[in-house]
């Protein structure tokens, strides 16, 4: 159980006065999943990770601050249905709201893992659909990161191992093999190559489920602590 605090801010798009609970600063024990998912107790902490203004639905990990441009996203339309979309847990929509005002400005990196965390979300609430649509805009906005230049994370071949399991996850088996075995073929680290033959392996069993790093390490492929 972690002790939580408050945020006392002022939204900075509506000027609204939010608290906000937080949990205390928490590290993670033990192997993360295969998309990055940390493990406990990092990864209840999930809810706090984003935050909505109550008065004008401004979604933001801190609401105090808002990019430039921001306030436009927050009146359009598609941000206004996602917001209280039904068909995902609230705290989904609140990331998902997050990732549409990172992708208007031009940041689809920060959009994809924002879409991530929503699909984690959906994970936690048994959403298996919406879980799968969150994935899908996961790997659709990577892949626009990767034509804009930009990577989701700075070890090489960590994108393409994050992008094999949003395809998994989300049910595109064959475009996850696919991705897999292109990586295979460039002859990647130990570490990236282990978890590539590890998916392969999950691909072919028509497996979507969550796995985790320390699986690879038991299942003999040679991966490095
Ligand atoms: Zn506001």
């Amino acid at each position: 159980m972690t002790r939580l605090r408050y945020l006392n801010t002022t939204c900075a798009i509506c000027g609204e006065a939010c608290r906000f609970t937080i949990p205390e600063a928490v590290a993670s024990i033990g192997s993360r999943d295969l998309d990055t998912r940390p493990a406990e107790p990092l990864r209840s902490t999930i809810y706090a990770w984003v935050k909505r203004c109550p008065s004008c639905g401004y979604c933001a990990p801190d609401p105090g601050k808002a990019p430039e441009g921001a306030a436009d996203v927050v009146k359009l339309p598609r941000y206004r249905e996602q917001l209280d979309a039904r068909r995902y847990p609230g705290v989904a929509n609140t990331f998902l709201c997050w990732s549409l005002i990172q992708e208007d400005l031009g940041a689809p990196a920060q959009a994809a893992w924002a879409s991530l965390h929503a699909a984690w979300v959906c994970d936690d609430e048994g959403n298996d659909v919406p879980a799968r649509i969150c994935r899908k805009r996961a790997a659709d906005l990577l892949r626009r990161a990767w034509e804009q230049g930009e990577r989701l994370a700075s070890q090489a071949g960590a994108d393409e191992a994050l992008l094999v399991d949003l395809l998994r996850r989300a049910g595109r088996l064959r475009e996850a093999r696919a991705v897999a075995k292109e990586v295979l073929e460039q002859n990647p680290a130990p570490l990236i190559a282990g978890i590539m033959r590890f998916q392969v392996r999950l691909i072919t069993a028509s497996d979507r489920g969550v796995h985790t790093v320390a699986e690879v390490r038991r299942s003999g492929q040679p991966v490095p602590q």
